[in-house]
């Protein structure tokens, strides 16, 4: 499962919780105030592009099948 990383609205808390991809973009409930917090787009593809197009694995091999240069596509 993904690893997701939330902001919350209220109270500015920081927060990671492994989600399944089919619920990557619900929102998560903080777990200091249980306000409901949007996911934030975080550095967390297994692929980062500069701006010359390459692309560079940053995640391990856990995402060597992923062909569109993020692993939002691959569920892992
Ligand atoms: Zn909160």
């Amino acid at each position: 499962m993904p690893l997701y990383e939330y902001r919350c609205p209220e109270c500015d808390l920081k927060f990671e919780q492994l989600r399944p991809f089919s619920q990557a973009d619900e929102e998560a409930a903080c777990p200091q105030c249980q306000h409901n917090s949007p996911r934030i787009l975080s550095n967390f593809a297994c692929f980062s592009k500069d701006e010359s197009g390459l692309s560079t694995s940053i995640g391990g091999d856990s995402c060597s099948s992923c062909s569109s240069g993020t692993c939002s596509t691959c569920g892992m």
